[in-house]
């Protein structure tokens, strides 16, 4: 795979998100290992005080287009691209959200913040209660336009600009969305206004205390995914963000997932110039390495070592 030798991205310096400081230390570096956006090598950095690793320099808004590109899974998983993985995905991911809605009443509003192609929104739609009133928010034009031909309710934009009506919100879903943000702080307390008191917030987001991370920071870690993953949280800087944003943490744990494995062989794979048929083999539609990789992540969730940070948030009564 050759890298797309056209200009740099524009980069900008930020600081920490949660103490807004920038006493760092460098922990790994990297390319755009999947899609190849640029030619640029990105740093990782994390914050002495809090423990979030964050992107730094990261790409400024001019970038988007190039590093979410046409191709970008968020925007099309539906079961024609990924077939038998979109089935097993599916099931797993109802089972999860209904855990999360344990409780609702019949009329209850549901907010998916970064909602991609509506992929959530549709399963608690198929599996939950019909009386249910689903909505999503999500930047992207394509992802909105994916989600609006299957007929979701979903607003483009961000959260801080969309007027939505405060105080109406039962529960809102942030899930893999809260590592892409430019400003998460900014973003949970607007969650926070347009909840009801007492409504919680999910946020799933990959696990800096996961044991792919500690072997793999120094480049390959699959949830850096080079420049796209910005902040990237442990259950102490998540915590410190919710109680910066009026939160109180409700429970705190993490869940299983193959993803961020299979990628990290993937971009072991890239860096190493390995064979393309073998680097197929490590994505997202390779059945054979996701199942794999479930299992040895199953056995790790049950250390509390998952792949996946899951809190749930609630906006004091
Ligand atoms: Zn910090």
């Amino acid at each position: 795979m050759e890298y797309i030798k056209s200009k740099p991205l524009n980069l900008v310096h930020v600081q920490c998100c949660i103490c807004e400081s920038d006493d760092t230390e460098p922990v790994g570096t990297g390319k755009d290992f999947e899609y190849n956006s640029s030619a640029d090598t990105f740093l990782a950095m994390r914050c002495n005080t809090c423990g979030l690793v964050y992107l730094n320099p990261r790409p400024d808004i001019s970038g988007f287009e190039r590093i979410y590109p046409a191709n970008y899974h968020a925007f099309d998983f539906s079961e024609k691209e990924f077939g038998f993985v979109y089935k097993i995905r599916s099931g797993l991911e109802a089972k999860r959200l209904l855990n999360c809605c344990n409780g609702l009443a019949p009329d209850a509003r549901i907010l998916d913040v970064g909602c991609g192609d509506g992929f959530h929104l549709r399963l608690l739609r198929q599996y939950g209660n019909k009386s249910w009133k689903l909505e999503g928010i999500d930047f992207d034009k394509r992802a909105v336009e994916m989600a609006k031909k299957s007929g979701l309710i979903v607003h483009r934009g961000s959260v801080e600009s969309i007027e939505l009506p405060q105080n109406a919100y039962d529960l809102a879903f942030m899930i893999q969305t809260i590592e892409h943000l430019e400003k998460p702080d900014e973003v949970l307390r607007s969650i926070r206004k347009l909840l009801k008191p007492g409504g919680k917030l999910v946020i799933v987001t990959d696990s800096t205390d996961a044991f792919d991370f500690r072997f793999f920071k120094r480049s390959y870690w699959g949830g850096y995914h080079f420049p796209r993953h910005w902040s990237l949280f442990n259950q102490n800087s998540l915590t410190m963000l919710a109680k910066k944003t009026g939160f109180e943490v409700a429970s705190l744990g993490t869940q299983y997932s193959p993803v961020n494995w299979v990628y990290t062989i993937h971009n072991w794979l890239v860096a190493k110039k390995g064979p393309a048929w073998l680097i197929n083999q490590f994505t997202l539609k390779s059945a054979f390495s996701l199942s794999v990789f479930t299992v040895l992540d199953i056995i790790l969730q049950k250390f509390r070592k998952g792949a996946l940070l899951r809190a749930i948030l609630r906006k004091p009564s």
